[in-house]
């Protein structure tokens, strides 16, 4: 039987073991809205939803074993988690399932980072109401940054949740296996590992660390022995993850850094490549960029959300550095690591940013030249300190012109940096297969499709570049030296 990532778009072989749904302790039956109303229920088709497929598992059918379906949006953290709670799930004896009306126990892993996340969340939600009292022996539970320490007030307004569990956590209603020992059977190529849970930044705008709490780095045997076995299992490049991972260490008490952990990892025979993100500019020291100029196997890949142009609205923000610290910051990482692939987030529409404040962040995008911006509106979020201190003046079309501004200049800016690759040779780690082609990433992080007649997933392949555009590359194999 063959099952299918949706997310990863890859098809692997399926660990599930035999198992039984009855293991399961289920919470007391709760009372639901519409057995009050006792209103008619109209059959509902998930796969006709608005909502999308983010992530999930697909597609045999044993009648025996129970499915599980996981819905994932949000952050690089959300997808690690969803997958090793897929592994924890099938080795519990489930197995995974595309449709979530067949499945018997459905995680919805949410994001709350922006309103259109949460909307998105809320939706699904409210989209799975009518299954859930259609089957009431379904299994709904939630996970996420929608989770936080007020579970009278989330079980009132989704009355149709079984259970809410933290992010990071083990569902708390299984109990086998071990939940810190869970990792993929078959790991795909290039694979997650979170080293670090939480933030102590408390940007004034974010809502991360009151849903994920402050730091909780893992220690480094620990990382270590999961890589490793990683390895054992397939996997040649892991990413390491933290919503702030350049303070990897500092709450252990030997107070190891990221620069120690990537060079124990560097060791790891039979690991080709190492990835982390996501750094923050006030906490990323001449030792790591030392560590990333030097170790082979860390990529020349670095994320350093900027946020802003402006200093004014950097210290609105809280994000603890200038502009001029962080253009000094670029200078020192390109001139230590030359062939460096640098990415960043942007916030356009921050309270009161003016139009002269917008201009200041578009021309250091403009001087500095990223590889990648991910841009995004701001949008206010209960409980931070922006949200309760400024009022959010900046008219949502205003927002979307800036965004979209900025998207324009980045076009234009990643497709100039992109050509220079036409006619070279790039070493390419191959993910997946899509619609005919092979895909991978350079060690700079750059998209390649190529064709390819013999199945070569998980290898580095020489592609010779014949085409470019911002977003992609496109190229033929490159045979002997
Ligand atoms: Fe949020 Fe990142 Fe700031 Fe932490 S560093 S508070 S995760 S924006």
């Amino acid at each position: 039987m063959l099952c299918y990532n949706a997310y990863t778009k890859k098809h692997y072989l399926p660990t599930a073991r035999e198992g039984s749904h009855s293991g399961l302790v289920r919470a007391p039956a709760k009372r639901l809205p519409w057995d009050d109303r006792g209103r008619g229920f109209e059959s509902h088709s998930l796969r006709q939803s608005s909502m999308p497929l983010i992530w999930g598992h697909c597609f045999s059918r044993e009648k025996t074993m129970p499915k599980y379906h996981i819905w994932t949006i949000g952050c690089q953290m959300n997808k690690a988690e969803s997958e090793r709670l897929g592994s924890y799930f099938e080795q519990l004896g489930y197995q995974p399932i595309a449709n979530a009306e067949e499945a018997d126990l459905i995680v919805v892993n949410s994001c709350v980072v922006r309103q259109s996340a949460e909307n998105r969340v809320v939706n699904k939600l409210n989209a799975l109401r009518p299954l859930k009292r259609l089957r009431p022996n379904l299994t709904l539970a939630v996970t996420g940054c929608l989770v936080n320490a007020d579970l009278a007030q989330l079980n009132e307004r989704f009355p149709q949740v079984d259970y809410f569990f933290k992010p990071g956590d083990c569902p708390q209603w299984l109990e086998k296996p071990e939940w810190g020992q869970i990792l993929p059977h078959h790991p795909v190529p290039s694979t997650y590992v979170s080293i670090i849970q939480g933030c102590d930044n408390f940007c004034s705008y974010c809502i991360v660390p009151y849903r994920r709490g402050r730091n909780r780095s893992r220690r480094v045997k620990e990382i270590i022995g999961e890589v490793k076995e990683l390895v054992n299992r397939g996997a040649k490049e892991v990413t390491l993850l933290g919503q702030n991972v350049d303070s990897y260490g500092h709450d252990l008490p030997d107070q190891p850094d990221l620069a120690d952990l990537l060079r124990e990892l560097n060791a790891i025979d039979g690991l080709l490549r190492i990835r982390f993100l996501t750094s923050h500019p006030r906490d990323m020291s001449p030792k790591l960029i030392e560590a990333v100029a030097s170790l082979d196997k860390v990529c020349e890949h670095i994320s350093l959300p900027v946020q802003s142009g402006s200093n004014e609205i950097l210290t609105a923000m809280r994000r603890g550095y200038t502009v001029e610290q962080y253009r000094q910051l670029i200078t020192e990482i390109r001139d230590k690591i030359p062939r460096v692939a640098l990415s960043t987030d942007v916030i356009v529409g921050f309270p009161s940013e003016t139009e002269q404040q917008f201009q200041q962040t578009f021309d250091l995008l403009s001087e500095l030249r990223f590889d990648t911006v991910h841009v995004a509106v701001y949008s206010p979020r209960p409980g931070t300190l922006s949200a309760r201190e400024f009022e959010d003046n900046i008219p949502a079309e205003e927002k979307r012109r800036r965004l979209n501004k900025i998207e324009c200049l980045q076009e234009g800016i990643a497709a100039e940096i992109n050509a220079r690759l036409l006619g070279k040779t790039v070493e390419v780690l191959v993910e997946g297969e899509r619609k005919g082609k092979w895909y991978g990433r350079t060690r700079s992080g750059k998209l390649v499709f190529f064709t390819n007649h013999n199945n070569c997933l998980g290898q580095l392949m020489n592609i010779r570049i014949e085409k470019t555009s911002p977003w992609s590359l496109q190229g033929k194999v490159r045979r002997g030296k």
